[in-house]
């Protein structure tokens, strides 16, 4: 298909998260990683009411993956997923619930960590990847679809295979510029530093798997 353009609003916050200063980008994994326990939530909420669809805990998590080869940090879930038009609406535009909308928890309120006091969702993911895939498929669904952007020039969505219901965010990360180093968020340790810091109170397991080259 034709790359489709993103919204006024939605470009604007687009290259606000590309231009995002060094100390606010690890909180993209906070997001995704929200993202992620919402959709298995969704499920589960879902399985509460439905006695066709059964809740079996092992079978609900959220795995990153890292493949320092190819550069890629890919956060998996087994959530509800998302249908062609879903990927459409809710990351073409800038969701309604949540985005930009001041959080009020314990995050420190220095004044300079602005970015990091909001829920920026989705588009953070742009704050350390110049590519961002997202493969979906969702409940009671045959078909998935691929998502993609370079950013704030628009992004294309087409066919794909997926076996399992959920979502798959693969981030190609950023390289290395003179003043910027995007390598840690491949590493292991700074990836599991990340999670202990925003994600401690996730329900679900945070799976881990890295492979080296
Ligand atoms: P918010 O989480 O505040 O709604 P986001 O920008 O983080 O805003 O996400 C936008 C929307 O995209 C979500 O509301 C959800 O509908 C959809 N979405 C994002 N990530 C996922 C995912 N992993 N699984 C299913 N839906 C998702
Ligand atoms: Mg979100």
């Amino acid at each position: 298909m034709a790359k489709q353009q993103f919204k006024a609003e939605s470009k604007r916050l687009l290259e606000m998260m590309i231009n995002s200063i060094y100390t606010q980008r690890e909180i993209f994994l906070r997001e995704l990683i929200s993202n992620a326990s919402d959709a298995i939530d969704k499920i589960y909420y879902r399985a509460l009411t439905d006695d066709k669809l059964v809740f079996n805990k092992d079978d609900y998590f959220i795995k990153i993956t890292v493949d320092k080869d190819s550069r890629t940090l890919t956060i998996t879930d087994t959530g509800i997923g998302m249908t062609k038009e879903e990927l459409e609406n809710n990351l073409g535009v800038i969701a309604k619930s949540g985005s930009l909308a001041f959080k009020n928890d314990n995050e420190a309120k220095d004044g300079y960590n602005i970015i990091g006091q909001f829920g920026v969702g989705f588009y953070s993911a742009f704050m350390v990847a110049d590519d961002v895939t997202v493969i979906s498929r969702a409940l009671s669904s045959d078909e998935a679809y691929k998502w993609e952007s370079t950013g704030a020039d628009g992004y294309t969505i087409e066919p794909c295979e997926k076996d399992s219901v959920g979502t798959e965010i693969i981030l190609k990360i950023k390289q290395n510029t003179e003043d910027d180093t995007y390598e840690e968020y491949l590493e292991e340790y700074r990836l599991k530093s990340i999670i202990k810091k925003y994600s401690d109170f996730i329900r679900y397991p945070i799976k881990m798997d890295v492979t080296e080259h």
